[in-house]
């Protein structure tokens, strides 16, 4: 029997619905954790054996995101159909499409796998990214940072994260050795000038009926990579906070979004800038699992299988620190820690930058 096709029943017994998973990842997993906890039943895909979502969840198709047969059979098993990470090929986001199951959608998703469309997806919302040029050449990137001021940020159009797929130029840089290490399409940022780094989590459930926000929260990075969380961000005046939120729901209407998506901002002497989003879960919203009311992957859940959203209230003010490579091999001294939550995600390697896990750590009220 599946979970799609019995989510009607009315015989006395408790209805099944079934949530469909891409990617079986730690966002997988704690968004699985999260569904469990609603009475929820959960199938994922992904290639890896024994992948972080894989030790948690009983029912896995085990095969390639482009296997059109496993697409077919996680389309008949499930209600709704989600996803953890954003660059799952296209061709398969779009045959997943077809079933009306998909959330968010194949268009939002693929807009999100290219830096050079996220731009000006953000632009058309009425929003300010930081400055772009597209680059396809060596002569487009000497033209890009002559406008640009002589300096900029040269980032692949797909496939980089956490500071891959980047490298920091300036004019005096051997430019032709330098795209020589890139060679594919890229686009060259301008430098922003930030005060500090933070993000909004927006929900929007299946259909647009409602939208709840998690407030402006604070982001630290080391190499590139989010090492810490500050929730609510404590250095955001109440007008910035409620900027923030306002610019993050005008995206989300104006993606369509089904789902969550994660908006990350430069915080500036002239204001906001975005800098990215991501249209799943998002690290920096980890600290919603002790700090609010509803955390962020159970937000996730019900927004794609169309459940009233929960409205994020914070409980107390929060420190999410990432376990990245050894970091996450010192456990018993957050284990000893009052009031620290523990989260490791079961993956084997350790490696440095590697997330392997994280606390979050409640702070004092003031
Ligand atoms: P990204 O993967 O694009 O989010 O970049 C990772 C980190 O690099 C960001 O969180 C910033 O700390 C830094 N960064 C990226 N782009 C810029 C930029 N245009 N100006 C200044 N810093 C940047």
């Amino acid at each position: 029997m599946t979970g799609a096709s019995s989510s009607s029943q009315s015989d006395g017994a408790m209805p099944r619905r079934v949530l469909g998973m891409l990617g079986g990842g730690q966002l997988g997993r704690m968004s699985a954790l999260a569904a469990y906890r609603l009475g929820l039943e959960v199938v994922g895909l992904c290639p890896e054996p024994d992948a972080p979502l894989t030790q948690v969840c009983p029912s896995i198709i085990q095969a390639d995101y482009m296997d059109f047969s496993a697409l077919d059979q996680l389309v008949q098993r499930c209600d709704a159909i989600t996803l953890e990470f954003e660059n799952i090929p296209q061709d398969a986001l779009a045959y997943l499409e077809r079933s009306g199951k998909l959330r968010p959608g194949a268009k939002l998703v693929a807009l999100t796998q290219d830096r050079l469309s996220e731009k000006q997806a953000i632009e058309r919302a009425g929003l300010r990214p930081a400055p772009y040029r597209q680059v396809d050449c060596v002569e487009d990137l000497a033209r890009a940072l002559d406008s640009l001021g002589g300096q900029g940020i040269l980032k692949t159009r797909r496939l980089g994260y956490d500071g891959k797929g980047q490298k920091r130029l300036n004019s005096s840089d051997d430019l032709q050795r330098e795209w020589a290490a890139f060679a594919v399409p890229c686009i060259l940022e301008g430098l922003i000038d930030f005060a500090w780094e933070g993000s909004v989590i927006v929900a929007r459930r299946s259909g647009g009926l409602e939208l709840q926000a998690y407030p402006l929260v604070e982001n630290r990075h080391e190499n590139h990579i989010l090492s810490e969380t500050l929730a609510p961000a404590p250095q955001a005046s109440v007008d910035l906070a409620q900027e923030a939120e306002r610019q993050a729901r005008v995206l989300a209407e104006s993606l369509g979004l089904e789902g969550l998506l994660g908006i990350e901002f430069f915080v500036t002497e002239t204001g906001l800038v975005v800098n990215e989003m991501a249209p799943r879960p998002h690290n920096s919203g980890h600290w919603s699992q002790a700090g609010a009311s509803v955390d962020q992957f159970e937000q996730h859940v019900r927004a794609v299988m169309d459940l009233p959203l929960g409205q994020p209230q914070v409980l107390c003010p929060t420190r999410m620190v990432n376990l990245l490579g050894e970091a996450a091999l010192q456990q018993t001294q957050w284990l000893a820690t009052p009031g620290a939550q523990l989260h490791i995600y079961g993956k084997r390697g350790v490696k440095p930058g590697r997330k392997l896990g994280h606390v979050n750590v409640l702070m004092p009220k003031d």
